[in-house]
C-alpha cells in the first residue's frame, strides 16, 4: 500500500500521462505528422555544439577520479567559481564560489531550497498562473499553499492582492520570470513594488519571508528587455537557476542556486542546502554536465528559432480572432479560450489532432498553455486546424 501522499501524486499525474498516451494514439491513428503536440515543454533544438566539444574535452583532460567521483555536496569549486564571476558579470553582482550550490535542474534546486526553509503549513505563495509542480512541493513539504488571484490581462504580479493576502504564516514566496505559462517577463517596476511590500510585511509581522526565484527561462528572452535580478532588489531571495533550456539540457539534469550572503542565516542556509542535496537523495549535481556548462557560460541554443514560431503562433491565431497574451519570453503562448470552459476546449481542440494544456492546471481557469518548443512545420499543420476550430465554436 502506497503512502496517502503518493496516492494523490499518483492520481493527478495521471491527467498528465493520460495526454502524453493519447498524443500517442492520435499518431498511430492518424499519422505523426498530423499530430500537433503543443503540450510539453521539453525544448526540441540541439544543444549547441559547444557543449559536445566541452564535454569530449573534459573527458580527454580532466582526471577520471576527479570527474567521476564524489564531491563536496554543492559541486565542484571550480565550477561555482566560474558561475559566479560570469553572473557578477553579466547583472553587476557580487558572489563568489560560496553562494552557488550545482543542483539537478531547478527542480532539484527548488526543492532543496523548499526543504532547507519550510516547516509544516509554513505557506509558499505563489501568482497565478503557476507552474504547476509548485503545488506538489507544497504538499510535499507539508506547506500551505497560496495562490494570489491572476491579474487579468497583463499578468504582472497582482500586488494588490498579494499585499492583502500576506500574513504571518508566508515563508517563501516564488517568483517565475520569464513565465510559465504566460511568457510574460516580470517589470523591474513590479518588482521593486513587490520587495517594498516584502520588506514592510517582514517589518509588521517580524518574521522572514523569502523569495525564490525559479528562472530556467532567463535566457529566453526575445526583445531587448531586461529581466531584474532580483538579489539586487530584495535580501532574502535565492536563484533557481537551470540549463535545460538555455542549453537544450533537459534531461542531463543541470542548474544551480544562487544563495546570496545577504540572506538571512547565510552559514545555517548554506549548511542545509548541503546536507538537503544528500537528503533529498541526489547528493551531488552530475559531474561530467558540471564541468561542461563551466565551459559553455556563454553559449546558448539559437533563440531565433523559438522567436520564428512564436512570430508565426502569434500572427495566425490573433488573425483567426483568438485572444492570446504576446510573449516577451520563454516558449509559450498564453491563449484565452473562446469558451469559457477550458478544458471543454481542449477536448475540442483533440478532434482536430491538437493538444493543449488547459490553464486549470497552472490555477487560472478560461486559458490554455501552447508549448512552441515544436518545429515550424507543426505550426502550419496546426493553424488551419485552429481556424476549423474557431469556425465550429462560432457555429
Ligand atoms: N520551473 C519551471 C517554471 C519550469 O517550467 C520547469 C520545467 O519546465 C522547471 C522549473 C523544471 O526545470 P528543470 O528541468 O531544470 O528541472
Amino acid at each position: 500500500m502506497i503512502s496517502k501522499k503518493m496516492e494523490f501524486f499518483v492520481a493527478s499525474g495521471s491527467a498528465i500521462r493520460a495526454m502524453f498516451e493519447e498524443g500517442k494514439q492520435m499518431a498511430a491513428v492518424y499519422g505523426a505528422e498530423n499530430v500537433c503536440d503543443f503540450s510539453l515543454g521539453n525544448p526540441n533544438l540541439p544543444t549547441p555544439a559547444a557543449v559536445k566539444d566541452a564535454i569530449i574535452q573534459i573527458l580527454d583532460q580532466v582526471e577520471p577520479v576527479e570527474l567521476h567521483g564524489y564531491m563536496n555536496n554543492s559541486g565542484f569549486a571550480d565550477v561555482r567559481e566560474d558561475i559566479a564571476r560570469s553572473i557578477n558579470k553579466k547583472f553587476d553582482t557580487a558572489f563568489s564560489g560560496e553562494n552557488i550550490v550545482m543542483t539537478v535542474g531547478a527542480a532539484g534546486g527548488l526543492n532543496v531550497i523548499l526543504k532547507t526553509l519550510l516547516n509544516p503549513h509554513d505557506q509558499i505563495m505563489v501568482f497565478a498562473p503557476y507552474f504547476g509542480e509548485y503545488r506538489s512541493y507544497a504538499i510535499n513539504y507539508d506547506a500551505d499553499f497560496a495562490v494570489v488571484p491572476a491579474s487579468i490581462p497583463f499578468f504582472q504580479p497582482n500586488l494588490e492582492q498579494f499585499e492583502k493576502m500576506l500574513n504571518p504564516k508566508t515563508k517563501v514566496v516564488i517568483l517565475n520570470s520569464p513565465n510559465n505559462p504566460t511568457g510574460v517577463i516580470y517589470t523591474k517596476e513590479t518588482i521593486a513594488e513587490l520587495a517594498e511590500i516584502l520588506y514592510r510585511k517582514q517589518k509588521e509581522f517580524n518574521t522572514e519571508i523569502y523569495i525564490v526565484s525559479d528562472e530556467p527561462y532567463r535566457e529566453l528572452v526575445y526583445k531587448d528587455m531586461e529581466v531584474p535580478y532580483i538579489t539586487k532588489y530584495y535580501d532574502n531571495t535565492v536563484v533557481v537557476y537551470s540549463y535545460s533550456k538555455s542549453l537544450s539540457l533537459a534531461g542531463e539534469r543541470i542548474g544551480y542556486l544562487v544563495i546570496p550572503n545577504t540572506i538571512s542565516d547565510f552559514d545555517m542556509v548554506i549548511a542545509s542546502a548541503n546536507i538537503a542535496t544528500r537528503i533529498l537523495g541526489y547528493v551531488n549535481a552530475p559531474s561530467l554536465m558540471q564541468k561542461t556548462v563551466a565551459k559553455c557560460l556563454d553559449s546558448q541554443i539559437d533563440i531565433g528559432y523559438y522567436d520564428r514560431n512564436r512570430q508565426a503562433l502569434y500572427n495566425g491565431l490573433t488573425n483567426m480572432g483568438y485572444e492570446c497574451t504576446y510573449p516577451d519570453g520563454a516558449f509559450y503562448l498564453w491563449m484565452k479560450t473562446p469558451i469559457e470552459d477550458d478544458k471543454l476546449f481542449v477536448g475540442m481542440a483533440k478532434k482536430y489532432q491538437i493538444l493543449l494544456v488547459p490553464g486549470t492546471f497552472f490555477g487560472c481557469p478560461g486559458y490554455v498553455r501552447i508549448a512552441y518548443c515544436i518545429s515550424p512545420e507543426t505550426i502550419i499543420t496546426a493553424l488551419p486546424k485552429f481556424e476549423a476550430l474557431m469556425k465550429e465554436i462560432k457555429e
